[in-house]
């Protein structure tokens, strides 16, 4: 679906989205995504910043490596927990919030163990979005993984609903 099919969809079947992020916003952070992979060498991946609400909205993306240097170095994304005091400076000058996050896959968008028993933000409906094929193909909703946290390393995927949590673009009641 369009942008705006969807987002006419959605407001008339009443499926609020949880989390929404402006096209422009997610198509920067997607294509530098991409970048951070090195030609498919290996993944990438950010902290989605902005503010908490009803639905959350996605203002930056702030990349793994740029707050643990040697987060990408193994291949799949680690990063260093100490060393996170940089991402909670931006989001205090900001006044954001982490309200999603998204790391790339060399394949598919399903979760790897290590992502099942890593969340990112373990707290409970924290989702966590995966693009597949290294961010090269459609890394729009619908087509990428979006996995709700539901708390005790326990995880839901809803990457494959009519109307995911996640929507790209324009939202609100009819
Ligand atoms: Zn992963």
């Amino acid at each position: 679906m369009g942008y705006w099919s969807a987002t006419l969809a959605r407001s008339l079947l009443g499926r609020r989205p949880e989390l929404i992020c402006e096209p422009a916003i997610w198509e920067d952070g997607v294509a530098e995504l991409a970048r951070r992979t090195l030609g498919g060498h290996r993944e990438s991946g950010a902290f989605l910043l902005g503010e908490k609400g009803s639905p959350r909205r996605i203002h930056r993306f702030v990349y793994y490596d740029d707050i643990d240097p040697n987060a990408l170095d193994t291949g799949i994304v680690l990063i260093n927990g100490r060393l996170l005091g940089d991402l909670w400076k931006i989001c205090r000058e900001e006044k954001l919030e982490v309200v999603a996050d998204v790391h790339v896959h060399p394949g598919c968008y399903r979760q790897s163990a290590s992502d099942k028993a890593n969340p990112i933000i373990p707290e409970a409906d924290h989702l966590a979005l995966i693009l597949p094929n290294f961010a090269e193909g459609s890394n729009l909703p619908g087509a990428i993984g979006v996995h709700r946290y539901l708390g005790n390393r326990r995880w839901r995927d809803e990457s494959e609903r009519w109307f995911p949590p996640f929507h790209m673009g324009w939202y609100a009641w009819l």
